[in-house]
């Protein structure tokens, strides 16, 4: 690994990095296609959610009450608007379920974080919905293992700008660690900090990066968050 002896403080991604979240969408969006199999094909619905996904994303931001609403609406298009009050209940419904589903830790996460606490300072930056990401960490148990905790509406250079301006962290003593490429690993190379990227078993598509956005980029990929620890000058 490239340098990482510099680094003072580590912050990590939750959602995918810490605790499992993006199955929990795809196992609601099977429910929506399956749902909406009568109307039109399987990829029609895929496509047309995820197109409202993105369009709405400028109204209500990263989240699952942002993802209902977006259900809602394509189904009310692909329906023709013939789409029933019943099962307008079952995608909010559906919603909730997945506010209200457990958190299940990634394995080796509370092992690799209490290593780490006392030697670095820890920071948690997660983007989306405030109510639902911070009922999340609560849950998770994992809050009183950081040194502070970032909720942030969009990870983009100018927001770990303004961290690291706020903590008074200097870019090249910071490690971010997470499962988005394009969210979690990229924007803190392009300020001049450090990365590693560790693969989750499933990325929404708008995470994704195209291979040119990562050529020549200078981060580290792992394939299990238990490898970071030999991979720190500790
Ligand atoms: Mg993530």
């Amino acid at each position: 690994m490239k340098n990482l002896n510099n680094i003072t403080t580590i912050a990590f991604d939750a959602d995918d990095t810490l605790w499992i979240n993006e199955h929990l969408f795809r196992i609601t969006e099977q429910r929506f296609v399956d749902l909406l199999s009568e109307y039109v094909t399987d990829k029609t619905v895929i496509d047309k959610l995820y197109d409202a996904e993105l369009r709405n994303l400028q109204h209500f931001g990263y989240g699952i009450k942002g993802f209902i609403l977006s259900m809602i609406e394509t189904a009310i298009e692909l329906t023709n608007g013939e789409v029933k009050g019943c099962d307008l209940q079952k995608f909010i419904d559906w919603g909730k379920d997945q506010i209200n589903h457990p958190v299940h830790l990634i394995s080796g996460v509370e092992e690799v974080l209490n290593s780490l606490q006392g030697k670095y300072k820890l920071i948690l930056i997660t983007k989306g919905d405030l109510f639902d990401q911070e009922s999340k960490i609560a849950r998770s148990g994992l809050a009183s293992l950081f040194n502070h905790i970032e909720i942030v509406s969009e990870k983009n250079k100018e927001t770990y700008s303004s961290i690291l301006l706020k903590y008074n962290i200097n870019p090249i003593e910071f490690l971010m660690i997470g499962n988005s490429l394009k969210s979690d690993i990229l924007p803190v190379l392009n300020i001049g900090g450090k990365a590693i990227y560790i693969p989750a078993d499933t990325t929404w598509v708008h995470e994704a990066v195209s291979d040119s956005d990562i050529a020549d980029k200078n981060y580290i990929e792992l394939s299990s968050i238990t490898k970071l620890i030999p991979n720190l000058e500790m």
